[in-house]
């Protein structure tokens, strides 16, 4: 029986980014797995639910659980790990705060299924079938796990003691954060690791002046011009109001910031630290002798050049946010 301490990374509701990030550890990953064993990892290995039953409570060092949680079995899978697990992780953004999956929220159970399966232009479904969580076939019944009312994110079912964001997080954090979590030296729980406490912005190189924006652009109109603050050139780069850590690779190759390492230290909404960030950066020429009504639309004007609020103020964290859905 090998004495390594045992390592799980589990997937709930997730794209498979989070493994494809720890795959990006290159040569680390053998150092990891030099001082770690990989027990249980249904991307990597062939692990079944029964062999992770098996283990004692609490004999698992430490499992990177990333995804939403969007069915009943991402919830019970949750609890099974909390309780074999001395150190549970929320890795990356879905687990962290819903993330894409967490967009569902926006609408419900019903009528998600009726877009995806039956009101789709890109669907031949004269039946109008969904899924359904049982099937009758002649070997018996394929159960499928029920979907949630709503998407959440890791820590409203479980007890989590990190958190490590990113869609994915960047392997560099990925390799700290294994190290840190093997050296015994363990931060606050609760605390959110392998990552700074700073903004985006704080580590973006480009050149910041002062931000005057009439109208935003999108990535396709234009090519932004190198070195200087892509906000202040109209795209809507979420820097300002996401943590630092991943080393700004997006700005760095010409592209907005989306917000993927989420709220900063002291901050509870994103969405709304970058809506609040955005009032001060409006330029809307001299309103001193505009009627409200003329004010108005001229701040609606401005926010048409936004073409979709809620996924670019929440789509990392709607779960996690203030209103949650
Ligand atoms: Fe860099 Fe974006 Fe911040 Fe501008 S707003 S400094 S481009 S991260």
């Amino acid at each position: 029986m090998s004495e390594k301490p045992k390592l799980v990374v589990y997937w709930g509701a997730s794209c498979g980014g989070c493994e494809i990030a720890i795959l990006d550890l290159h040569g680390q990953f053998l150092d990891m797995t030099a001082a770690m064993d990989l027990v249980f990892c249904p991307c990597l290995l062939d692990t079944k639910k029964k062999d992770l039953e098996a283990f004692p409570d609490r004999s698992i060092a430490v499992t990177l659980f990333n995804g939403a949680l969007r069915t009943e079995e991402n919830v019970e899978m949750a609890q099974l790990l909390r309780r074999k697990s001395k150190i549970l992780v929320a890795f990356g953004s879905c687990a962290q705060g819903g993330c894409i999956p967490a967009l569902a929220n926006f609408t419900s159970k019903d009528a998600l299924l009726n877009t995806i399966f039956i009101d789709n232009p890109s669907v031949d479904n004269p039946l109008g079938i969904i899924p359904q969580v049982s099937t009758a076939v002649p070997e018996g019944h394929i159960p499928l796990s029920p979907l949630l009312e709503s998407v959440k994110h890791l820590a409203q079912e479980v007890d989590v003691d990190y958190f490590v964001p990113g869609c994915p997080p960047e392997p560099h954090q990925i390799w700290r954060v294994i190290q840190t979590l093997l050296s015994g030296d363990l931060p606050p729980g609760g605390s959110t690791i392998g990552c700074g406490t700073l903004t985006v912005c704080d580590e973006c190189d480009r050149k910041k002046e002062e931000k005057r924006l009439t109208a935003f652009r999108r990535n396709y109109e234009f090519y932004p011009e190198p070195g200087v603050c892509l906000l202040e050139q109209g795209l809507l780069c979420m820097g300002i109001a996401t943590r630092s850590g991943c080393g700004a690779p997006c700005t760095k190759a010409n592209m907005p910031c989306t917000g993927c390492y989420g709220a900063p230290d002291g901050v509870n909404d994103q969405g709304a630290a970058m809506v609040a960030a955005l009032g001060s950066v409006m330029d809307l020429g001299d309103t001193s002798r505009l009627s409200e009504e003329a004010l108005g639309q001229k701040v609606d004007d401005f926010l048409a050049s936004i073409p979709d609020y809620a996924g670019q103020f929440y789509k990392y964290s709607l779960a996690s946010s203030l209103l949650g859905r």
